[in-house]
């Protein structure tokens, strides 16, 4: 009897390459979808073979831009999942998206189909800013959609970005306002991080300091009327991204589609995953134990102290930093705002 699996399935095209970005997708207008959907399905013929009948409790279009997709190809998928595993009743089915490329009409597609949640990117309240980023949409295109999708009475997520160069914490605790008064119930707010392959990597920006950055952060959480659930998501009670708190969980899941990675469970043992065995490289449960206490730290929840994390966990380094760490009801260690501020060095010290 195998686990639940989550399942993550990559769509790795977008309309044109922004500024500042490292993911791993193609600037393609017109993708052969039929091909990418034959790929997919090829994919997830493989690990059904392989783990038989399990249940599915979340799906997570990512990207790239899934809402690129023609909704006949996101049925062949969500056709072939379902042939090939059990997705659960309740199941989670995000689509990540972008305003601009997909409109009412196919957003309801969409959700006959089974997405119930969305995920748009929306980045900034700025059209000047969002320039700057690369992005191909307008702040009146974003809103548009987060319109649409709340009329559609599915779940609704916006991500933003802060400190753009010039940003300052004024400009965020508006931002932040902006988007309490939108009524969104979940939000991810990523600062810009410049890396190096991309445009910006190649500019010399001149970034908000380290202290600024730091005061910027905190302003979000003081000022959003959401609960920060993990280092960079925000939610009312009840509304975080099930997939996601799953996976920093450690709970397993597949990766299909080029440039998806995935940690499987069969039979006791975990492996790495990519591809039709592209990659399938087994993990100690020691390795694993060092990867959940990687992602359980980024959420407020925390990791919890099983026997594989209690082998691995710096203990002594916990207890004497009362002032970094706290014990959770449940047998969990999470940090606390201040530590949230340094959490990788904590992680360092923590596994290391
Ligand atoms: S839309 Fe998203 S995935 Fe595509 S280039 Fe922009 S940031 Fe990257």
């Amino acid at each position: 009897m195998q686990l639940p699996h989550n399942i993550y399935v990559h769509v790795p095209f977008c309309m044109s390459k922004c500024n500042y970005c490292a993911f791993f997708s193609r600037a393609c207008i017109n993708p052969d979808w039929d091909t990418y959907a034959n790929n997919i399905i090829s994919e997830l013929e493989h690990w059904g073979a392989l783990m038989g009948r399990i249940s599915v409790p979340t799906i997570f279009f990512g990207g790239g831009t899934p809402s690129l997709m023609p909704a006949h190809i996101f049925a062949r998928i969500i056709d072939k999942i379902n042939s090939e595993f059990n997705i659960d009743t309740d199941c989670e089915i995000t689509l990540e998206s972008n305003p601009g490329t997909i409109d009412k009409n196919k957003l309801n597609e969409f959700i006959n189909i089974g997405v119930n949640r969305l995920s748009v990117g929306v980045q900034s309240f700025d059209d000047e800013k969002l320039k700057f980023l690369g992005r191909r949409h307008s702040v009146c295109d974003a809103m548009n959609l987060i319109n649409v999708a709340g009329g559609a009475k599915i779940r609704v997520s916006a991500d933003f970005i802060y400190g753009l160069p010039g940003d300052n914490v004024t400009d965020i605790i508006q931002m932040c306002n902006q988007i309490n008064n939108l009524g969104i119930t979940h939000c991810s707010m990523y600062e810009l991080t410049i890396e190096p392959s991309t445009p910006f990597g190649k500019m010399n920006l001149d970034m908000p300091s380290n202290d600024t950055m730091a005061d910027m952060y905190n302003a979000i959480d003081d000022t959003l009327k959401l609960h920060r659930y993990e280092v960079s998501n925000y939610a009312t009670p009840g509304t975080q991204c099930r997939h996601n708190v799953n996976v920093w969980d450690g709970a397993p899941y597949i990766g299909i589609g080029r440039g998806a990675a995935g940690r499987v469970i069969i039979d006791g043992q975990w492996y790495e995953q990519m591809g039709n065995g592209e990659k399938f490289v087994p993990i100690s449960n020691a390795t694993r134990a060092i990867e959940r206490v990687i992602t359980g730290l980024r959420t407020t929840r925390g990791v919890y102290l099983d026997t594989d994390v209690q082998k691995i966990i710096n203990m002594d380094y916990v207890r004497a930093n009362p002032d970094l760490f706290v014990q959770n009801p449940d047998n969990r260690i999470a940090v606390t705002k201040r530590g949230m501020l340094i959490l990788d060095d904590i992680v360092l010290n923590t596994v290391g």
